[in-house]
């Protein structure tokens, strides 16, 4: 791989400046910001590896920009990215503009660049790369860019559903992932599913006064009592059946938690929390963070919030609660079973609105794609990544792949002072250069 790399070496300003100007673009899928634009860099950029691009445009979705490469062999690599960001506000915490793209002390600023126009780019350039030397490539190489997924990839379930045909194939290379403190590669293998519902109870039709309390139903007493009946203080969650189809994690992904290097410990301390939820430490509380699915209160408010008091009786009060899913929870019928749940305890004056659903999905350990990953950062860093059976966090992992039977996994050029979603979001210029030779060498190793 040689002349592949020296190819990176040589052209990495050139990378870094191509890189740049995409960043210098918003995309702001919540705002609708410069999505449109975008995607036509997307596009663009697709174009100019001499790729068959497609452009999907479904009525109110951002579109998804698709490209495929054929190369020799029988075997086809999916990279899933986005091209849309979080929003940069709020702008008076960063030191770099948001989209300035700048460089400072070998980092290179901008929103989006960690997640994850950076590991987009590397992934072009590094396909850029081995057609420029070898004059080919090793597999054939698919991206799926979409540029909804920072507001619940609302349209792509839509998109995998009417064009199959560009998410199939033997692997993907999910979107994103870095470094943790010691530098070491951390490659995931999945993501938790995601139920959001927003609830709402009414009651009179303005703040009412308190002494009425004798009388007159309390709408934040409902809801309390409501939100009581979701789960018990042994954290155990009473929906009837939402644990049913949850699928046990197989030896292997339960051993990998088990050679996990990551400290629960020092993670309590990063967050400012004493301890954990039923005093769990070590490999518990990462057992449990994986594996186990949430149902957390995310949002609470009623009556009156400011200072001194005001003796009222609200008219309405409001929940939002997020549940976080492991395989093979179904977020429609987990939203089903909860409804079913509030109205069976006598809560059906509880108005119950879902604001967001995904499916979890987790890639066997054992998948071929995993070890070529995981061989390859060896060989490129040497230095073992760790790897984690899931991330806690929610992404459209089924849709993209899991549902077509596609191994995924995550894969990044960012670090844990990336500030993913955050002020000043950076990532190492010289990551991001060793990315696109990773991303050369998954490609060359995975042809086999
Ligand atoms: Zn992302």
């Amino acid at each position: 791989m040689k002349d592949v790399f020296d190819y990176v070496d040589q052209h990495g300003p050139e990378c870094v400046r191509e890189l740049q100007a995409f960043l210098r673009q918003p995309s702001i899928s919540a705002q609708g910001k410069g999505v449109a634009e975008a995607a036509k860099m997307v596009e663009r950029m697709f174009s100019s590896l001499g790729a068959k691009v497609e452009v999907f445009r479904a009525e109110g979705a951002a579109p998804l920009v698709a490209a495929e490469i054929r190369g020799d062999g029988e075997r086809a690599l999916l990279f899933y990215n986005h091209y849309d960001v979080q929003p940069p506000e709020p702008l008076d915490r960063w030191e770099h503009e948001p989209f300035g793209a700048e460089i400072d002390g070998g980092r290179l600023y901008a929103r989006g660049v960690a997640d994850n126009k950076g590991d987009l780019v590397a992934r072009i350039k590094a396909v850029e790369a081995l057609l420029e030397v070898r004059g080919r490539l090793p597999v054939t190489v698919k991206f799926v860019a979409e540029g909804e997924e920072e507001i619940g990839s609302p349209g792509l379930d839509r998109y995998a559903k009417e064009h199959p045909e560009a998410f199939s194939a033997d692997a993907c290379i999910w979107e994103t992932g870095g470094r943790d403190e010691e530098g070491r590669l951390e490659l995931t293998l999945g993501c938790k599913g995601l139920c959001y519902a927003h609830i709402e109870v009414e009651g009179g039709s303005y703040d009412l006064h308190s002494s009425l309390a004798a009388v007159v139903p309390n709408p934040a007493w409902r809801l309390l009592w409501a939100l009581n009946s979701l789960k018990n203080e042994k954290e155990e969650i009473l929906i009837p059946g939402f644990y049913d189809d949850i699928r046990q994690p197989g030896p292997g992904e339960a051993e990998l938690v088990e050679s996990l290097p990551s400290s629960p410990e020092r993670l309590a301390k990063s967050l400012g929390v004493e301890r954990f939820v039923l005093g769990l430490a070590g490999k518990d509380a990462l057992k449990r963070l994986c594996f186990e699915p949430t149902c957390n209160v995310c949002g609470l408010s009623a009556g009156y919030e400011g200072p001194g008091s005001k003796t009222v009786l609200p008219s309405k009060a409001m929940a939002k609660i997020d549940m976080r899913l492991v395989p093979d929870q179904r977020p429609d019928d987990i939203a089903r079973k909860f409804e079913d749940h509030l109205r069976a305890s006598g809560f059906d004056d509880l108005r119950v609105t879902w604001l967001g659903a995904e499916h979890p999905a987790r890639t066997d350990p054992n998948a071929r794609i995993v070890r070529v990953v995981r061989d390859a950062v060896v060989e490129l860093y040497r230095k073992e990544p760790s790897l984690h059976p899931t991330s806690a966090g929610t992404g459209p992992m089924y849709q993209v792949a899991a549902q077509f039977g596609t191994p995924a996994v995550g894969i990044g050029i960012g670090n844990v002072a990336s500030r993913v979603h955050g002020p000043d979001e950076n990532v190492n210029v010289s990551d991001f250069l060793e990315g696109i030779k990773c991303m050369a060498l998954v490609l060359e190793r995975f042809a086999g």
